[in-house]
C-alpha cells in the first residue's frame, strides 16, 4: 500500500494509507487507512438504519456497554503500548486512559434517563420521554484519544444514537484498536471509525444525515465546525481550548504543593486541555514559587514513554513541538528568563525540556495564548484583584484553581473565577458524575454526568386527558 505523512493537505483516492509517527522517535512504525469524504454518504447511511434497532430497547443496550467495558479492560496490554507508540505519553499514563473509557462506558451505560411527569396543575397528565437524535458524529484530538473518545461515544451510545467516531491522523491506531474491541461487544454500524485527513472532518461535522456533532478540538477548527454543522442545523457540542490560570494565595506551602501544581502543569507533557497554563504567585514568594517548579521540571524523567521510569515523554508531533518553540523563543525575546528548560531537546523525536519561565511580560503570547505543552510562565501579582483580573482575562474559560492553607479564603477566591470548573489546591480532577462545560472561547453545551447524556436526547413530551 503506498503511504504517506500526517497531516498532508490532499485526501487520498481509493484504497490509500497514511503513516502514523512514533513521536519518541520521528519515525514512521504504523499506518491508517485515508478515508475519502465521499465515503462517508455510506458510512452514515448505515449508522442510520443501526440506530433503528439500536435505539429500540435500553437494557440491550445497557447490556452491550457493560460487555463492551469488560473488553476494553481485557485488551488493555494490548491497546495500551500502542496508545503510548503514536501519542507518546508514559505506558501507565495509557493504562489510566483505558481505565477512564471502561468507566465512562459503565457509568453511562446505568444512567437512565427515567421519564417524568409533568405537574402543572392542569387535568392533564404530560410525561417527558428522552428520545436519541439518531447518528452523532464525534471528532477528537490527539492528547487523550481514547478518553475522549469515550466522553463522546459513551453517551451518546447510552442514550441510543449511534456514532461515526473521527480521531486526529497523529493518533489513530489505539482508536482504530478501540473500535475493533467495542464493536465485538455491539451490533454491526452502531460505532464506525473513520480515519483520515481533511476535509473528512469537515465533511462529517455538515454531513446533513448527522443529527450531533460533538467536538474536541482547537478553538478555530471549533467554529469551522459550528459554522459547518449550520448546514443541516444539527446539534453542536463544542469542547475548546483553554489557558487555565493558578492563583496562589500569600498563605500557600509552596514545597507542599509544589509537586501537585507541577505535574497539574506538564502531565501529558502539558498538552492536556485543563492543565495549568499560567502561574500567578504573591510577589513576596515569587522566587520561591520559581526555584520549586524550576528545580521539579530540572529532575523530571524525560523519555519515550514505553521506557520504565519515564515521567514525561515528546511533544506529539511536529507542528505542535514547533509551536512550543515559537511560544517559548518569543517568550526569551521579550525578556523572559528560563527558570529550567527553554529549549528542545537535541536528540531524535520531538522532545521539549521542561520550561519554567520566570519574569514573562503579562501580554507575551506564552501567556495570553494556549501553549499546549511542556512550557508553564510564572508570574507575580501585588493585589488579589489583580490576580484574579489577569486569571480572568483571556478569551479562554475552561478551568481554574487556587492554591492556599486556608480553604474557605481560598474557596472565596476560586468563586470569582469565570470558567468552567475550579478546584482548590488541585487542577484538572474530573469526576465522571460532574458537568464539564467550558465558558467563552472555551466550548459550548455541557458534556459529563447527566448533562453529557441529556445533550444526546431529545424530550418528547406526551399530553394525556384524564378522561376520554
Ligand atoms: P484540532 O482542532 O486541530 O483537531 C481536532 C480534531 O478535528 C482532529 O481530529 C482533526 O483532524 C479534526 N479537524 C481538523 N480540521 C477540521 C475541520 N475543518 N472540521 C472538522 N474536523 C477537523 O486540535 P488538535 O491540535 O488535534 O488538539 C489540540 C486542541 O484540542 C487544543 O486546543 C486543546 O485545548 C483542545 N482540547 C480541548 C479539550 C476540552 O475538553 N476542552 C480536551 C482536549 C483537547
Amino acid at each position: 500500500m503506498p503511504t504517506r505523512q500526517p497531516r498532508q493537505p490532499t485526501p487520498g483516492t481509493g484504497g490509500e494509507h497514511f503513516a502514523v509517527l512514533d513521536p519518541a522517535t520521528g519515525e514512521a512504525f504504523g499506518e491508517a487507512p485515508d478515508q475519502r469524504p465521499d465515503e462517508l454518504d455510506a458510512v452514515v447511511g448505515r449508522a442510520h438504519e443501526a440506530w433503528r434497532g439500536w435505539r429500540a430497547d435500553r437494557d440491550t443496550r445497557t447490556a452491550a456497554l457493560l460487555t463492551a467495558a469488560d473488553a476494553v479492560e481485557a485488551a488493555g496490554t494490548e491497546i495500551a503500548p500502542l496508545l503510548t507508540r503514536e501519542q507518546g505519553k508514559p505506558l501507565a499514563e495509557s493504562y489510566a486512559e483505558i481505565a477512564r473509557t471502561a468507566a465512562r462506558l459503565r457509568y453511562f451505560a446505568e444512567l437512565d434517563p427515567a421519564p417524568r411527569p409533568l405537574t402543572d396543575g392542569r387535568p392533564v397528565r404530560s410525561e417527558i420521554r428522552w428520545r436519541p437524535l439518531g447518528p452523532v458524529a464525534a471528532i477528537v484530538p490527539w492528547n487523550f484519544p481514547l478518553q475522549l473518545a469515550s466522553a463522546k461515544l459513551a453517551p451518546a451510545l447510552a442514550a441510543g444514537n449511534t456514532v461515526v467516531l473521527k480521531p486526529s491522523p497523529f493518533t489513530p491506531l489505539a482508536t482504530r484498536l478501540l473500535g475493533t474491541v467495542l464493536s465485538a461487544a455491539l451490533p454491526e454500524n452502531v460505532l464506525t471509525i473513520v480515519t483520515g485527513h481533511e476535509p473528512l472532518g469537515a465533511r462529517l461535522a455538515s454531513h446533513p444525515g448527522i443529527r450531533h456533532v460533538t467536538f474536541t478540538g482547537s478553538v478555530p477548527t471549533g467554529r469551522a465546525v459550528a459554522a459547518g454543522a449550520a448546514a443541516s442545523l444539527g446539534r453542536v457540542t463544542l469542547e475548546l481550548g483553554g489557558n487555565d490560570a493558578a492563583v496562589l494565595l500569600a498563605d500557600v506551602d509552596v514545597e507542599r504543593i509544589a509537586d501537585r501544581l507541577f505535574w497539574a502543569a506538564f502531565r501529558n507533557c502539558g498538552q492536556v486541555c485543563m492543565a495549568v497554563k499560567r502561574v500567578y504567585a504573591p510577589a513576596r514568594l515569587y522566587s520561591d514559587v520559581v526555584e520549586a517548579l524550576a528545580q521539579r521540571a530540572k529532575t523530571a524523567v524525560v523519555g519515550a514513554g514505553l521506557d520504565p521510569g519515564t515521567e514525561l515523554g515528546p511533544v506529539n508531533n511536529a507542528p505542535q513541538l514547533a509551536r512550543v518553540e515559537r511560544y517559548t523563543a518569543q517568550a526569551l525575546a521579550d525578556g523572559a528568563r528560563a527558570a529550567a528548560g527553554g529549549h528542545r531537546l537535541d536528540r531524535p523525536g520531538y522532545f521539549h525540556a521542561p520550561t519554567i519561565l520566570a519574569d514573562v511580560p503579562p501580554d507575551s503570547p506564552v501567556v495570553t495564548e494556549e501553549q499546549f505543552g511542556p512550557v508553564l510562565p510564572v508570574l507575580p501579582y501585588r493585589s488579589l484583584d489583580e490576580a484574579v483580573e489577569a486569571a480572568n482575562g483571556t478569551g479562554f474559560g475552561l478551568g481554574g484553581s487556587v492554591w492556599g492553607t486556608d480553604l474557605d479564603r481560598a474557596e472565596a477566591v476560586a468563586d470569582r473565577l469565570e470558567c468552567g470548573t475550579a478546584w482548590i489546591n488541585h487542577h484538572a480532577e474530573l469526576s465522571l458524575a460532574q458537568p464539564f462545560a467550558g465558558i467563552k472561547d472555551s466550548g459550548l453545551g455541557v458534556a459529563g454526568g447527566p448533562w453529557g447524556l441529556y445533550g444526546n436526547l431529545r424530550p418528547f413530551v406526551v399530553h394525556r386527558p384524564e378522561e376520554a
